[in-house]
């Protein structure tokens, strides 16, 4: 009889956002008058900017003639769309990335997960606490993270990071060796960003002990402040140690567009191989490439009006973040992140458990937020709010909290 990978039977259901759904589910259908504000959404929701529609739909166009038309293109984007990036996202930082160390694809999820299978199984794998959770499920899928202990909500062989106050929620390089390191930066669900200085603690540390950093950093856009890095490449010794994961979903609203990209320098080798081989043989042989047309989009985001646009879409998102960060500061409560980063985690008051206060503010606030015990176990006693909801809703939510608290 066939064998599952049964390492998909140790996962814990994903009780997170089923959970969220679940409680807010049962709260509207006991009050249904009441309209339920979510600060607890992850996608965007402005709509894409014109000059992506334009190059969208002159794409399309294109397609439905015998000389524009594109079947297959390359697994690894077409190189109108790597030069954007290179020079877009790059060179126009003073970093030197070149085409070929940049893979296209359909998400930072996807590739976040997907980049487990050039790594052995047996590495020991670090994530930050909390965390995105696709990091640890798909490390949980491939058997490196050991066995899932229910009452601690950790697993065994997993070597977790604790992000909290003290550290401002960006661990130091740890003392035990750790293989493949993740780092998120902005970062999801905390909001707080590596500094420099950091970064260049973990390139060291990976490059002295073999490590490989995967740098995600699908909320670069939102960086604000001037001396927090853009890219794990501004840092010295990154391209022999660092692989990033970037994507357009926040930067210009593809969340239903679906396009990213990875960037594997051509220096970074380990066990005598390069890793960028490895990527691009994974990628040809279980990818065949995000379409045409979507690409055509991406690339419009690297004109002189497609940046101002996007940008114009980020400082809308930034405006709502500051509206919650200041709103609940001022009402006395402690909030994080919100500055280079579109999601705020806010500590608890008196220290009430996640789900209690997520309860709170469902029940007293109508708004919906997220708990930070679902993010791992240093969560407990944070809630995570995001901005990219509608200003005026983003408004009245955080006048409805400050309300619980005059
Ligand atoms: N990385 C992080 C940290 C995220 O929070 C998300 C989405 O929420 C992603 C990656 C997924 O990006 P994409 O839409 O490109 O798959």
């Amino acid at each position: 009889m066939v064998k599952i990978n049964d390492n998909f039977l140790k996962l814990p259901g994903s009780y997170l956002f089923s959970e969220v759904a679940r409680r807010i589910a049962a709260y509207n259908a006991a009050h249904p008058e009441a309209e339920i504000i979510k600060l607890s959404i992850g996608d965007v929701t402005r709509p894409l900017v014109p000059a992506v529609t334009q190059a969208m739909h002159a794409a399309v166009d294109e397609m439905g003639t015998a000389e524009g038309f594109h079947g297959y293109g390359p697994e690894q984007g077409y190189e109108f769309l790597r030069q954007a990036i290179a020079q877009g996202d790059y060179a126009s930082r003073g970093v030197d990335i070149q085409p070929n160390e940049i893979f296209v694809s359909d998400g930072a999820k996807s590739d976040c997960g997907n980049i487990g299978d050039i790594f052995g199984t047996d590495n020991i794998v670090a994530i930050c606490d909390p965390v995105y959770p696709v990091y640890v499920d798909t490390n949980a899928m491939a058997g490196r993270a050991g066995e899932y202990q229910e009452e601690l909500g950790r697993w065994s062989r997993l070597i977790y990071m604790p992000c909290v106050e003290a550290n401002g929620f960006a661990p130091e390089p740890i003392r035990e060796r750790a293989d493949i390191i993740y780092i998120c930066s902005p970062n999801n669900p905390t909001g707080a960003v590596m500094s420099r200085e950091k970064l260049k603690a973990w390139v060291d540390y990976a490059n002295a002990n073999g490590s490989v950093i995967l740098f995600d950093s699908a909320y670069e856009a939102f960086v604000a402040s001037e001396d927090v890095p853009h890219t794990i490449f501004e840092i010295e010794g990154a391209r022999t140690c660092a692989i990033e994961f970037r994507s357009f979903s926040k930067t210009a609203g593809f969340t239903g567009n679906r396009c990213a990209y990875t960037v594997v320098p051509m220096e970074l080798e380990r066990g005598g191989a390069k890793l960028n081989t490895l990527w691009n043989r994974r990628q040809c042989t279980k990818f065949n490439g995000v379409p045409y047309v979507v690409q055509r989009g991406a690339a419009a985001v690297y004109t002189p009006e497609g940046r101002a646009q996007i940008m114009a879409n980020i400082g809308y998102y930034r405006e709502n973040a500051r509206i919650i960060r200041e709103g609940l500061s001022a009402a006395g409560l402690t909030c994080f992140g919100g500055v280079d980063a579109p999601y705020i985690w806010l500590k608890t008051p008196d220290g009430v458990g996640s789900w209690d206060f997520f309860d709170q503010v469902l029940n007293r606030a109508n708004v919906a937020t997220t708990p930070g015990a679902g993010f791992g176990p240093s969560g407990e006693s944070y809630i995570r709010l995001t901005a990219f909801g509608e200003a005026q809703a983003t408004r009245t939510a955080v006048e409805r909290v400050r309300n619980m608290f005059r």
